[in-house]
């Protein structure tokens, strides 16, 4: 029998000299070190930035004592004991913001609002709901406490203490903390600079006029996206032709103005691909063959200083291997201490899959739970890795792991939900 010496494909069921997803991913995570600077924001401009300073508290929190709730505050030795019920004299009022000035004598009591600060010598609030009034006066009973309904000063954070650790990526309660200790600049990192470009003959921007035989970049427009969302600052070099001139003097503009570049198509063996060629003159890439579906060619490596990501060309492609891998490496470049990873959680699969092992898959999937609380997810159809609607229409990646064949229905699998990815 005759046989043809011939290369491997991305259809390849199985095949050899590939990388795991997880050693791509960490050769990748161990090339790519922490880029940012530091700016000075305006604490209102400051979510979802990287704090790059610790925060401490320059005060108390609370800075004075204040009570916890509306009621009446009372000295603790005031506090009726055994079945005994007394009788307080409401001496006065106070409310939030406004500070009693009179001293709390005994056998008497003040009006209290939440938030008020406690007037002098009082240390407990017996709530409104448990006292009976009786016009200028009140009566309780022996069921309270010493020093209830009382917030100490400091007690919620002591001045000096660090409130927030640098690397952390802040959220609208780390902000309202701030704000409540009267931070008005904070120091952030600054936003990594992120070239994009697309390569292709047949690729045409939004609003070019059809061409016979050509598509509409979608690789450059969900990449720019995902980049603007997670705070880059962007380069759009639009498309570049498949001309070594061309490509040669995109590389060097991205490379000379950004922190990290993004190319998409022209990784693969296509004879019109010049990028491997000029790339292999510019920089220091890998073009590896990774053992994942679909996402298989990526390149990767350094032109000078910054980072490049060669993703594949088709637009499902790109989606996986920009959140399985340039995601956590950004992470890491944007200096984040911990990197922020969706959890994985286990579905039932409702539909059967076809998966043969000796390659990571990442499905599109539809997550929901079932009206007894279970987890299901089902594909969304045709996973061909050019049909971004299978995308579009999904809320999770289905992953199935390297070793894993095919999923009958029924049978549980492990799902990465797009909420926090996206
Ligand atoms: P390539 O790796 O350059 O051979 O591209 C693989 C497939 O992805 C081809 O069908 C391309 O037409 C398609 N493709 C490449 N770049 C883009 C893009 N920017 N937007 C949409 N599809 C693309
Ligand atoms: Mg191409």
């Amino acid at each position: 029998m005759s046989t043809l010496n011939v290369q491997s494909s991305c259809g390849d069921e199985n095949e050899q000299g590939t990388l795991s997803v997880t050693q791509a991913l960490n050769n990748m995570l161990n090339a790519v070190q922490e880029k940012s600077g530091v700016e000075q924001v305006h604490l209102t401009d400051a979510v979802d930035r990287i704090l790059a300073q610790a925060i401490t508290s320059p005060v108390n929190v609370p800075s004075h004592r204040n009570s916890a709730v509306d009621g009446y505050a009372v000295m603790q030795a005031d506090l009726p004991t055994n079945d005994d019920i007394r009788t307080f004299k409401i001496a006065g009022r106070v409310v939030a913001g406004h500070p009693y000035k009179g001293e709390l004598k005994q056998g008497e009591c003040i009006q209290i609002m939440t938030g008020a600060q406690m007037p002098e010598l009082a240390d407990t609030v017996i709530m409104q709901e448990h006292v009976e009034v009786d016009a200028d006066s009140i009566r309780i009973d022996a069921r309270h406490s010493a020093g209830q309904n009382v917030r100490q000063a400091g007690e919620d954070i002591q001045m000096g203490q660090t409130v927030l650790q640098p690397g952390i990526k802040l959220t609208p309660p780390q902000i309202g903390l701030c704000a409540s200790l009267g931070i008005s600049e904070i120091s952030v990192k600054t936003p990594l600079t992120a070239a994009v470009f697309s390569t292709g003959d047949e690729v045409l921007s939004i609003g070019d006029a059809p061409r016979e035989g050509c598509i509409y970049d979608s690789n450059r427009y969900s990449m720019i996206s995902a980049l603007k969302k997670l705070g880059c600052k962007v380069l759009d070099m639009g498309i570049i032709a498949d001309d070594p001139d061309k490509l040669r003097q995109a590389f060097k503009l991205a490379a000379s103005n950004a922190d990290v570049i993004f190319t998409s198509g022209g990784v693969s063996v296509g004879e019109a691909d010049y990028t491997k060629q000029v790339l292999s003159q510019a920089g220091a890439i890998n073009f590896w063959k990774v053992a994942m579906k679909p996402g298989r060619p990526v390149a990767f490596g350094k032109i000078n200083n910054t980072t490049f990501f060669g993703l594949p060309g088709n637009p499902v492609a790109v989606m996986v291997t920009f959140y399985q891998f340039a995601l956590p490496c950004l992470q890491k470049m944007m200096g984040l201490n911990q990197p922020l990873i969706n959890p994985i959680i286990k579905a039932q699969c409702t539909t059967p899959i076809r998966k043969i092992p000796g390659r990571t898959e990442f499905q599109r999937g539809i997550l929901s739970q079932s009206d007894s609380g279970k987890w299901q997810v089902s594909t969304t159809g045709k996973q061909g890795s050019g049909i971004l609607r299978s995308m579009s229409n999904a809320n999770a990646f289905i992953i199935l792991e390297h070793e894993r064949a095919s999923v009958k229905k029924g049978e549980w699998v492990s799902v990465q939900t797009f909420s926090g990815l996206f």
